[in-house]
């Protein structure tokens, strides 16, 4: 079938769509009715319907593969390797499960995840969907405050943490984090579970703290049973990235999010049972959630879980990891290429890469030049793929398992099944024609995965997602997007960061990805900042390849000076920058997207507001120094 009519089909027959869908995932119990959506905007997939993520992930396969990998874990910090079967897997879930359940943690109980990259973290996630609690991952190491915030947000019962984690090569306790945020917050957790990597010092307070280990031993030969789950109980609570500001407690079901994952692994990802499954993002991020933990499992394929970054110990080990555990499909973000494209390209070939049909992106815009290098270097096919945290898996990308949709640079595709995928005009709301900019939204009912609401705030779900055109209920993504008479769409930045120059109406990507295109360019960030003749100007903050190519102030001139002119040529003289200024680090969040809201600011000579969710503060000083304030 054509991608057409089977996105088509998923609109016009949404019941009969899912319902078959629905197979491919187990259920104890069969649901009544495929969709409730009697008080929109929820919608409530496969109502009636008992069902359990851990299962489908683990227990399923047991009968068929139970001495297969199914999670291999990677540190390159540590130097550690070790492969769990299927069945290893299983006992470790039911050991942690066990642990959770004498505690008093019961279905619907919160445990906060707070974890580095290493098994157990897993563990604990498939735990909680074993026992029908719900998981809330924090990012590993995240500053106190922040991590305060989300225990008062979750209220959980279990904190499940670790002495610490290694980023870099370099150790980041998280015990003294953990303790001062327990502290900082109202809420008390009954009990913390520890992991002892015997990295960083660990103190326990007594009749709170219970060391994994010990704990793990004593319920070594634990037998868990599944706990069935209506379909819209919920599975986890997690937090969108805090790009443009405070971050959302996205809420997410049992049966929705596993059907649409299985689906997606059929559509879009191609992955098969047996194969490997690479995704170098973190559990804290939803591409963690659906793309490490959830789906490749339930497809039955083996999952890495890797503890280190892209370059170390050198900037091949990634394509290292490839080759030696025959990875099929591989997930990462183009913040990663781009790093890799300040490296040696002779890496990318330096290992055997053929057994991946595809190379996955996601998390930002993926502009044509990196989607051009990476594509070129590694000889296999990139996949760019749109989604949001509040989504669970791909809004737009192609679907090779339905048809070989050519992909093309620059766009990460079509909008999948199940996703009615609108472009409106800000002002009135209307459709607008091939090729006029509009927001990215989608009409309602949301597909199964999608969130379910905001956590504990029904309110702001509706106020956040659903009410900005004037009487329409449609969800918006807050992305600004265009399509092509061939239906390819590409996504011009965030709404909040559409420029203004002389009344032209400009996507800051745009402008980066035409600066992007000059060969000394590594990445780049682009911001309106207030003029009082124009409105707004462009201003350019560039990352070079190599930066000794602007150390001193003639090649820098010369350098801005060619980068404005490339502008001028591709653009249009309104889409110029009024200035490039030469940084070596771009403000990011920890999940590698850049932030122009920071930027802007700082630009604007404004607070920067909400930082929690950066990854390094000095990048913002660099900004700061660049714009002298
Ligand atoms: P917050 O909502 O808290 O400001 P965030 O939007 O960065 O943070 P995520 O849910 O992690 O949080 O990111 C989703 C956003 O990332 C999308 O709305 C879009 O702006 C961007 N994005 C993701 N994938 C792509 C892609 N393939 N191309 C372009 N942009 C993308
Ligand atoms: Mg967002």
């Amino acid at each position: 079938m054509d991608l057409t009519s089977f996105h088509r089909r998923s609109i016009d027959d949404r019941e009969g769509f899912w319902a078959e869908q629905a197979r491919l995932i187990h259920w104890h119990k069969p649901f009544g009715k495929v969709l409730d959506y009697s008080k929109p905007p929820f919608a409530r997939w496969f109502v009636g319907g008992e069902t359990n993520l851990c299962f489908n992930a683990i227990d399923r396969h047991l009968p068929t593969q139970a001495d297969l990998p199914a999670l291999i874990f990677v540190s390159t910090e540590t130097g550690e390797e070790r492969t769990y079967t299927f069945a290893q897997l299983h006992q470790e879930v039911m050991r942690m499960a066990a642990i959770m359940l004498e505690q008093g943690v019961g279905r619907g109980d919160r445990v906060l995840i707070y974890m580095p990259m290493i098994p157990e973290a897993a563990f604990a996630m498939y735990a909680c969907a074993r026992i029908g609690a719900i998981h809330s991952v924090v990012f590993g190491g995240f500053a106190s405050h922040s991590l305060a915030s989300r225990i008062d947000d979750a209220s959980p019962k279990l904190i499940v943490s670790a002495d610490g984690g290694s980023r870099a090569g370099k150790v980041v306790p998280y015990k003294p984090l953990l303790d001062e945020a327990i502290r900082l917050a109202a809420h008390k957790p009954a009990k913390v579970l520890l992991v002892d990597r015997k990295l960083a010092a660990m103190d326990l307070v007594s009749g709170r703290d219970l060391d994994y280990a010990s704990q793990r031993e004593k319920h070594r030969d634990a037998q868990v049973p599944v706990t069935w789950l209506e379909s819209n109980e919920v599975s986890y609570t997690l937090y969108t990235s805090g790009t443009t500001g405070k971050p959302k407690g996205v809420q997410r079901d049992v049966g929705g999010y596993a059907v649409a994952l299985a689906a997606s692994m059929k559509y879009i990802f191609c992955g098969n049972p047996g194969e490997t499954y690479f995704s170098s993002s973190d559990i804290g991020w939803v591409v963690g959630h659906s793309y490490i933990i959830y789906a490749p499992l339930i497809a039955g394929m083996a999952t890495i879980v890797y503890e280190g970054t892209p370059l170390r110990p050198d900037a091949g080990i990634l394509w290292k990891l490839v080759e030696q555990y025959k990875v099929t499909v591989m997930f990462s973000a183009p913040t990663a290429i781009r790093v890799l494209k300040k490296q040696d390209p002779a890496f990318l070939t330096k290992y055997d890469t053929s057994s991946l049909r595809a190379l996955f992106l996601a998390g930002e815009p993926l502009d044509e030049p990196t989607a051009r290098w990476i594509s070129e270097g590694l000889g296999r096919p990139i996949i760019d793929n749109y989604w949001q945290t509040e989504t669970g898996w791909p809004i737009l990308t192609v679907a090779h398992g339905v048809e070989k949709t050519p992909t093309r640079f620059g766009s990460p595709g079509m909008p999948m099944y199940g996703y009615d995928v609108r472009l409106l005009h800000e002002g009135t709301g209307e459709e607008v024609g091939v090729n006029e900019k509009g927001v990215v939204a989608i009409a309602p009912p949301l597909p199964p995965g999608c969130m379910q609401t905001v956590w504990g705030d029904d309110e702001r779900f509706v106020s956040t997602y659903f009410t900005s055109v004037p009487g329409k209920m449609v969800y918006s993504t807050f992305d600004w997007g265009i399509r092509d008479e061939d239906g390819y769409y590409f996504i011009l930045g965030r709404t909040d960061d559409v420029i203004n120059v002389a009344g032209h109406r400009l996507g800051t990507r745009e402008i980066e990805e035409s600066i992007s295109s000059h060969s000394s360019v590594a990445e780049c960030a682009v911001v309106g900042v207030a003029d009082q003749l124009k409105g707004q100007v462009a201003m350019a903050f560039v990352v070079l390849k190599d930066p000794a190519q602007a150390s001193t102030p003639e090649t820098r001139m010369a350098l801005e000076g060619e980068i404005m002119r490339t502008v001028d040529k591709q653009l249009g003289g309104v889409a110029r920058p009024s200035r490039v200024h030469f940084v070596t680090l771009l403000p990011k969040t920890r999940s590698g997207k850049v932030v122009r809201r920071a930027i802007q600011a700082l630009c604007e000579r404004r607070d920067a507001g909400d930082l929690t969710t950066l990854e390094d503060p000095s990048a913002l000083e660099q900004v700061r120094q660049a714009v002298g304030g």
